[in-house]
């Protein structure tokens, strides 16, 4: 049901009036970020397109109809989703076919296509032929979380609706929901995904990596050269460095945030108040945030994992300057 769909208010509002309107179109397009809900959504929505007894904009979740949906055995929705890396011209085909074949069951039926974007360019044509000659009353619902890659002629025949990023709230009352409390630093380092945050809760230590994160950057200004090799050197083998990097970037952030504003609302870390305020040295942030990133760029392209931290510590330590200072140089 939509109304368990969580930090998606404006995009569930939307979709409340479409459905209270009676008016619907040939096709949606729900486009966002990769795990804010948009699939859900596209379920809920169809649940209440073919709901026998809506109420209030949204499906009863108990009738018939509503319970094949929560089954997925409803003869009148068919989702479609990439096979392999894309979804090809012969699913959209056996798509039509089979819609050609079956009665309806109710008034409408409904497609979710989910990640649209990875139709080939004969499957988007022949879906276009689709939505240029309705027949009866299909739904289409083009899930995508990079709407730019579809086809400009299918784009125009879709009415968009927006999901934004989700707030930290939402994203632990939804782990929460599923049994995992996630921290309140990890919510915010999620970047509003889902995803991103189910996927930094199965990296094993991940707090503990802030915590090396924290000494690193607190102990560079009274390094030499020499000890940044050996505490590179000390680390453990097995470190995961793009998180060490995440974490690398998102404290400095919050040093740079904390010195300009003194915000504690603005923080990714909240927790961390006294740490920031204590924080000995300033850093060139700009300049920095810049190096973290390209060092993060780089380890796309399989460089020695070892040799890039050191490269970007002693990077690091010469862009440090006296607090108060303005950056050197
Ligand atoms: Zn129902």
């Amino acid at each position: 049901m939509m109304g368990r769909i969580r930090g998606q208010d404006r995009a569930i509002t939307q979709l409340q009036r479409i459905l209270d309107s009676g008016r619907l179109a040939h096709a949606y397009l729900f486009w966002g970020p990769d795990g804010v809900g948009k699939t859900m959504a596209a379920m809920a929505f169809a649940q209440a397109i073919l709901c026998t007894s809506r109420q209030g904009g949204d499906s009863c979740g108990e009738c018939v109809s509503c319970r094949k949906v929560m089954a997925g055995s409803h003869p009148d929705l068919v989702v479609v989703s990439p096979a392999g890396n894309s979804i090809k011209i012969g699913q959209v085909r056996d798509l039509h076919n089979q819609m050609g074949l079956q009665r309806f069951e109710g008034r409408h039926r409904v497609v979710v296509i989910r990640q649209a974007e990875t139709m080939t360019e004969e499957a988007a044509n022949a879906l276009l032929k689709a939505l240029e000659e309705p027949v009866g009353e299909t739904v289409y619902i083009l899930v995508s979380h990079n709407p730019a890659l579809l086809l400009l002629t299918i784009l125009s025949r879709c009415l968009a609706v927006q999901f934004g990023p989700l707030a930290p709230r939402p994203i632990r009352d939804i782990m929460a929901e599923n049994g995992m409390a996630i921290p309140e630093v990890m919510t915010r380092l999620a970047g509003g995904s889902i995803n991103s945050a189910l996927d930094l809760m199965q990296r094993p230590q991940a707090l503990a990596l802030r915590q090396q994160a924290m000494d690193c950057l607190a102990g560079l200004p009274g390094w030499e050269p020499v000890d940044i090799l050996l505490w590179v050197a000390a680390g453990e083998e097995e470190m995961d460095l793009p998180l060490f990097l995440e974490w690398l970037s998102c404290l400095l952030r919050d040093l740079w945030v904390w010195q300009e504003m003194g915000a504690e609302k603005l923080l990714l870390n909240q927790d961390l108040g006294d740490w920031l305020a204590g924080f000995p040295v300033a850093f060139d942030y700009p300049a920095a945030l810049d190096l973290v990133l390209a060092t993060r760029r780089r380890l796309a392209y399989n460089v020695n994992q070892r040799l890039a931290l050191e490269v970007l510590l002693l990077e690091l330590n010469d862009l440090t300057v006296e607090k108060g200072g303005g950056p050197p140089g």
